[in-house]
């Protein structure tokens, strides 16, 4: 088919040429001109080093900002900052020093992202041999330039290394100069340096061509009339240089290379061998080359007259029987090719080692493109759908494969390939582990135990990606899918999900970066961290959408807690319809009524429910006599007895989320979405959540405990808490700083024979004062002087380690909460062994904001309980209660305050279940912003509804309520509360200089005045300043 044919085929193909001609038209009008060979009026071509012949350092930066979670574009901001006299353009200069330029480049980067940024490990990466290595288009390209006669020259905006050598990793012999700015004192856009380059070459600015990566260095070069090219994508560039010099700059065969030393082949015995297998006329030189690709099983480009060749064998010396099989592969392309599926057509399998050394085979040699980048740069979106769709048909075609067919039955083991392929994933993992890798730990446990029922059996390729396909130039087709290496009989979910990865991972993100012996072993096990964490992201958030069971689409209705203990008749219950279709069609969807929760999650929240009314709210009166008792600080047994009663009845551990514990080991396999509606209900009593051991601090330290503890430290620490038998606490906050920012924090923890030693000041530590409290969650600092978020580590420490004294239970609006209390504590040379820190040191901060997020959805779906209580009592009182000769209920504003509370309850509770939801789809991460509005939104909101009922609950009103609290229903089960809502409403009301601070005596007049004025001016910020007129009427 001529071109001219071909464009006029499709729609496709018209996009394709027109991107094409935009591409190379848009930059360079006019330079198809220059066509003819030599290299028409240039005489050499100067290359910029990063970003042109190495991978672009902005891209490389990108990379790793994504890996170490800093935000992205930090790393570029930072190189442009300051310009001229930026950080970087003085290193450029060798101006500073290595340290220096780390030092200030760290700092900027810092105040850029607002988070400490580990400059050396960036610096490392891009100094490495993995990164900084020449792309192989450029290495052809410029030994073509040189083949035609024309001068080469590399102009570097580079700079020393703490080495003291200069950062030039290339082969210096390609280049007839070579001008580095830290040599020179001068940088790129500096014109100085162009004219010393072209000094140098001895050229003219007109003979000359600049290839850079970067917009104003390019500019400079355009106004001394060096013409230039300005590089997005090398492939592109060279493309458009060849379009300039007028001569080919890449090998004639695609991605080959002269035949390595080490991987030479006897020529003779194979020209012989050819000969008699493609007919004796056959003449001409065997011309061999060497293809990039197929490094475990070496591959060449063959050439014999008219004969283009592939040849394909085993490497040399002693191989595992297992691989390396290319007597596998010959078989299945060959059954493949009469299946249909493109591949390339298979000629001979040579089985005599004699000729080439190993087995080997032979198929055609088929020219095609081969798109390395997954990301397909330079294509527009339909191109790239296009190519993408072709590869996706080809993968069924492969699947669809009959095997009896194809005579590939026995090609393979047959079912339980996924089982098989994990194991056999886990083996290679454990060999080459050096580390433990938590996320990799909890892949291991759960990819078995998740594996899909029904399994199917077909061809896999094992290695089906982008660069193993070789697509037609012109259009979207698969011409060939090579590298049959890995290929079996297996689940065709296999190939599928692998060829996924490539959407999943940062673009560029090397799959096969190293061997962990090599010397990339750190980064490589970077990138295997970074990779297993992403997998249990999906895991937990994908996987488990995918196979975990939806509830049943039902009719939404929310019956409003109107708490159901109120003895007062006529309750009402608010009904909220809505379109169920809606919420229930999507997978993870957000379920705000209890109602239509799953039905197994819906039976736990009824027994719940059950167990409040039958054990719990009555034995508030005696749990609260306890509590002001002498035997406070010790456990009420009460509280233990019910503790018994609710393990037995399975309403035990509620708190883990699902994600922590996907295999329900320690709890009750709850969403944070689902556990929230049971957490409003044990909201309603302050003492439930420690009777379904699901109270804080232990729900946060327990799940610390069971996303980062080690074995022993779970079975030390976990087990007894998850049991209930013992209580911890969670050392964090310091008097002498402001520990709201953790990083402030100075108790510090120094190593000292095979121990770590604490020092520190604690205070508001819960939980600390319980006798039955046996572990200290301590946070302290290892390394004051790593990065900011690395300097803290987290250490478990039994509370019977000497050193450890308690000054003085700290009071709480004058409570102290008994018999846990919220202790002031000293550390002094308190040692606990090496292996009872968590992670390790420097992970502390990461781990105690990963402590946080579900206990921020806890405590608001507490307070969001605890609210509707105070709303039930509220109504309940306003009904029963008569003042100016009607019951309380029929006065306007109390309608309004009743029906303010419910509003910004509904509000409340609607953004809480949101946080949840989001927590449970997309993560803790993602869901930042939500979990920072409830933390704003829950506790003012609560507040205000228990203000509300304060006033309406009593007789002679707030001021009244401390002096009778034992009295008050109210105040029996939100006593902390109401004490600071008194405090705040005295210092925040518009009346501050009122006479009549809450310590003295009621005084009906004042305080009516007070009550009033408060309510008026509470009514209109609200917007409700009628019915304010109305209470004064
Ligand atoms: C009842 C109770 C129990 C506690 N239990 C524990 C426990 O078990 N373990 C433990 O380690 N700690 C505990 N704490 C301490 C609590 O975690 C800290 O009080 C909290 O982290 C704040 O630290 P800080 O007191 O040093 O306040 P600071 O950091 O000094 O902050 C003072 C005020 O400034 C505000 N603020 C700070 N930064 C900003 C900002 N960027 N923008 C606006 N405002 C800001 C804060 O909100 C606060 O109102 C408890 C506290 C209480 C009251």
């Amino acid at each position: 088919m001529c071109l001219r044919q071909l464009l006029q085929s499709s729609q496709l193909q018209r996009a394709w040429r027109a991107a094409f001609l935009k591409h190379i038209q848009g930059r360079h009008p006019g330079a198809w001109r220059w066509t003819h060979s030599g290299g028409g009026p240039y005489r050499a071509v100067i290359f910029d080093m990063g970003g042109v012949l190495l991978p672009s350092p902005g891209r490389v930066a990108a990379e790793w900002e994504v890996q170490n979670h800093i935000p992205s574009g930090t790393i570029v901001k930072a190189l442009i900052s300051g310009g001229e006299n930026g950080p970087w353009m003085k290193f450029m200069r060798a101006e500073i020093t290595t340290e220096d330029f780390l030092q200030e480049f760290g700092r900027l980067c810092s105040e850029i992202s607002k988070t400490s940024v580990p400059m050396d490990s960036f610096f490392s990466l891009l100094t490495s041999e993995r990164v900084a290595k020449q792309l192989p288009v450029m290495t052809e390209a410029i030994s073509q330039i040189r083949a035609k006669g024309l001068q080469t020259a590399v102009l570097s905006n580079n700079f020393y290394l703490p080495n003291g050598k200069s950062f030039l990793p290339l082969d210096r012999k390609q280049f007839d100069v070579v001008v580095e700015s830290c040599l020179e004192g001068v940088c790129k856009p500096d014109p100085r340096i162009y004219k010393l380059c072209l000094e140098r070459l001895g050229r003219q600015p007109s003979e000359s061509i600049l290839l850079d990566d970067l917009g104003p260095n390019l500019k400079a070069a355009a106004s001394l009339g060096i013409h230039t090219i300005k590089v997005d994508d090398p492939e592109t560039a060279v493309k458009e240089l060849e379009t300039l010099l007028g001569f080919p700059l890449r090998m004639a065969v695609p991605n080959t290379r002269p035949v390595r030393k080490t991987m030479e082949i006897p020529k003779d015995a194979l020209e012989k061998y050819l000969r008699d297998l493609l007919g004796t006329q056959t003449i001409g030189p065997l011309e061999l080359l060497q293809f990039d690709h197929g490094q475990s099983n070496p591959t060449y480009y063959v050439k014999l007259a008219n004969h283009q060749l592939v040849l394909r064998k085993k490497p040399p010396g002693t191989l595992l029987p297992s691989a390396h099989a290319v007597e596998r592969e010959f078989r299945i392309m060959k059954a493949l090719a009469n299946a249909g599926v493109p591949v390339p057509k298979v000629l001979d399998l040579c089985e005599d080692s004699s000729v080439v050394g190993t087995p080997f085979y032979l198929m055609e040699y088929c020219p095609g493109l081969i798109y390395k980048d997954p990301s397909l740069p330079g294509l527009e979106p339909s191109q790239r759908r296009a190519i993408y769709t072709a590869m996706n048909r080809v993968l069924c075609k492969i699947h669809s494969v009959d095997l009896k067919a194809a005579g590939l039955e026995d090609y393979g083991k047959h079912g339980d390939y996924l089982a098989r392929q994990v194991q056999t994933w886990i083996k290679q993992y454990r060999a080459s582990e050096t580390s433990t890798i938590p996320a990799m730990e909890r892949l291991i446990e759960w990819l078995p135990l998740h594996l899909p029922r029904q399994q199917r059996t077909t061809v896999v390729h094992g290695d089906f990606r982008l660069d193993n396909l070789l697509f037609h130039p012109e259009t979207a087709e698969v011409l060939a899918v090579l590298d049959w290496e890995l290929s079996t009989l297996g689940d065709p979910l296999a190939d599928v999900a692998y060829n996924c990865l490539a959407h999943y991972l940062p673009s560029g993100f090397p799959i096969q970066p190293g061997q962990a012996s090599s010397a990339t072993a750190k980064q490589t096990g970077k990138l295997t961290e970074f990779m297993s964490n992403l997998a249990w992201d999906f895991a937990i958030k994908e996987g488990f959408q995918v196979f975990k069971e939806m509830p049943a689409t039902k009719p939404l209705m929310r019956s409003h807690h109107t708490w159901s203990l109120l003895r007062t008749p006529g309750t009402r219950s608010y009904v909220t319809s809505t379109d169920s279709s809606l919420v229930h069609t999507s997978k993870g969807a957000l379920i705000f009524s209890p109602e239509d929760l799953p039905p197994q999650v819906r039976e736990l929240y009824q027994r719940l429910k059950e167990f409040m009314e039958r054990h719990v709210y009555p034995a508030e009166p005696e749990l609260q006599r306890h509590q002001a008792s002498a035997e406070r600080w010790t456990p009420s047994p009460l509280v233990e007895d019910l503790k018994e009663k609710a393990k037995a009845e399975g309403l035990w551990n509620l708190f883990l989320p699902l994600e922590t514990d996907p295999e329900k080991k320690y709890g009750a396999g709850l969403t944070n979405m689902e556990y929230a509606h049971l957490c409003e209900v044990m909201g309603t009593s302050l003492y439930a959540p420690e009777i379904f051991n699901c109270s804080a601090p232990d729900t946060g330290n327990m799940e610390l405990l069971v996303r980062y503890g080690t074995e022993e430290q779970k079975a030390r620490w976990l087990v007894p808490l998850l049991e209930g038998k013992a209580r911890s606490c969670f050392a964090m906050t310091e008097p002498q700083v402001a520990s709201s920012d953790a990083t402030n924090i100075e108790s510090s923890i120094q190593e000292e024979d095979g121990f770590y030693v604490i020092n520190g000041h604690k205070w508001w530590i819960t939980g600390i004062l319980d006798p039955r409290c046996q572990l200290c969650v301590f946070m302290g600092k290892t390394d004051p002087h790593a990065p900011r978020h690395q300097q803290q580590s987290i250490l478990l420490v039994p509370m019977d380690t000497p050193g450890i004294k308690i000054i003085r239970p700290l009071t709480v609006y004058g409570l102290e909460d008994a018999p846990g209390g919220h202790g002031e504590v000293l550390f002094e040379q308190v040692r606990v062994p090496k292996e009872n820190i968590i992670l390790g040191p420097g992970r502390g901060f990461e781990i105690a904001q990963g402590r946080l997020g579900p206990g921020r959805i806890h405590h608001c779906m507490r307070l969001i309980g605890c609210s509707e209580r105070a709303l039930a009592l509220m109504k309940a009182r306003a009904k029963s209660r008569v003042a100016f000769g009607k019951p309380l209920v029929e006065q306007g504003t109390v309608l309004a305050d009743i029906a303010l509370s419910r509003v910004e309850i509904e509000q409340a509770r609607l953004l809480v279940l949101k946080a949840a939801h989001v927590m449970d789809v997309a993560g803790n991460k993602a869901a930042a912003l939500d979990i920072a509005m409830i933390k704003m939104v829950a506790p003012s909101m609560a507040s205000r509804v228990i203000d509300r009922a304060i006033q309406v609950s009593t007789d002679d009103g707030s001021l009244v309520l401390l002096n009778h609290s034992q009295d008050s229903e109210f105040l029996s089960f939100s006593c902390p509360t109401s004490y600071k809502l008194i405090t705040a409403l005295c210092c925040t009301t518009p009346i501050h200089d009122c006479p009549f601070p809450p310590q003295i005596q009621p005084y009906e007049g004042s305080y009516f005045c007070f009550h009033f004025e408060y309510m008026e001016a509470e009514a209109q910020e609200s917007g409700l300043s009628k019915v304010t007129q109305l209470a004064r009427s």
